[in-house]
């Protein structure tokens, strides 16, 4: 595939070729993407979708938080949403202290971009966000959540495009969002939300990120690349940590990939981790658990690349 897959698309921005992905994910690992596109709007992203040539694979990144992509890297073409379309803007203002203000956050804005928008016009309901790196458009997919909030209790209505190319404004409850999921097919593309909030002192809401923040900090191994937990909690009993820490997984290495001492869902690299090791780390930690426990963990982390 020499020739530029889009040439007929009169993109905005340009495609590149051969683009490393490494530097794109906070585990810091994994190969190229073949084709770079970062569109401006759902009106590009629709007219991409309408013409994508046949059997060229798609991946859509985020902040790269939550991927493991594979040491060969992406064999298509990776949508970069966050560089051009990252904007967040008030909708309508409360006109008391009981009324919400509507926020629209584009796809590529970060969750923190959109956590400290609320703070700093005295807003609350995303303080939770603030610790969760990440677009808004990733957190949509996972339903990203922490400190008993989860994106969806915000949320009020997302743009997608669908694979054929169609503009559709979704509400909440026609999403299927549950614990670390969403219901929609995964070759839909969020483009953006609009979010609801309610109105607090910015200083009661900055108090409360602080200290979530400094309850990251004292829990996560925040100095190291990682993809935050990699295994999601199952449904009932002990939290996934517990049963990797009770199996005896803590500081379980492969070369440079790591299950971290001090939170045992997170796997970190200490340098020069490969996908490969890492995967390997992720499934023998996933073999003993089952053998510990009786308890098939399923993966948070979303596995980029590898077919
Ligand atoms: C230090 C650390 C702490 C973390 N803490 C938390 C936490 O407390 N709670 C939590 O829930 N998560 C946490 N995470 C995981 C991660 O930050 C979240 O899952 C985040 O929401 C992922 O967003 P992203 O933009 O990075 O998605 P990516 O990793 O880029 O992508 C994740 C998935 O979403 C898809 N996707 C991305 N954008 C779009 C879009 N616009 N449309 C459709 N699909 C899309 C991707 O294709 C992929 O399948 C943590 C991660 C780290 C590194």
């Amino acid at each position: 595939m020499g020739m530029d897959p889009f040439a007929s698309c009169a993109l905005t921005l340009p495609v590149r070729r051969d683009v490393p992905l490494r530097p794109r994910t906070t585990w810091r690992i994994g190969g190229p993407a073949r084709w770079l596109v970062t569109p401006v709007d759902a009106v590009e992203i629709a007219g991409l979708l309408a013409n994508w040539p046949d059997h060229l694979p798609r991946v859509i990144l985020g902040g790269g938080s939550n991927l493991l992509i594979s040491d060969k890297g992406v064999p298509g073409a990776v949508m970069d949403l966050t560089q051009a379309m990252n904007r967040i803007y008030t909708i309508t203002e409360s006109l008391n202290a009981d009324s919400e203000t509507l926020v629209h956050a584009d796809a590529g804005a970060t969750t923190q971009a959109l956590a400290h928008f609320a703070r700093r016009r005295g807003l609350t309901g995303a303080e939770f966000l603030a610790g969760i790196p990440g677009s808004v458009g990733g957190a949509l997919r996972m339903n990203a959540g922490a400190h008993g909030g989860e994106i969806r209790d915000l949320l009020v209505e997302a743009d997608l495009v669908d694979p054929a190319g169609r503009l559709h404004v979704l509400p909440e409850s026609a999403l299927g969002m549950e614990y670390r999921h969403c219901g929609i097919d995964a070759a839909w593309i969020f483009t953006g939300a609009r979010f609801r909030f309610r109105p607090d002192d910015p200083e009661r809401v900055r108090e409360r990120m602080r200290a979530f923040n400094a309850r990251r900090r004292r829990s996560q191994p925040l100095a190291w690349p990682s993809a935050g937990s990699v295994f999601k909690n199952p449904p009932a009993g002990p939290k996934a940590w517990e049963l990797l820490d009770r199996a005896g997984l803590r500081g379980l290495r492969v070369g440079d990939a790591q299950v971290s001492e001090m939170h045992c869902n997170f796997f970190i690299n200490l340098g020069q981790a490969t996908a490969i090791q890492m995967r390997e780390l992720i499934d023998r930690a996933r073999e003993r658990v089952a053998e510990h426990a009786g308890i098939l963990l399923e993966p948070e982390v979303q596995f980029v690349g590898w077919e």
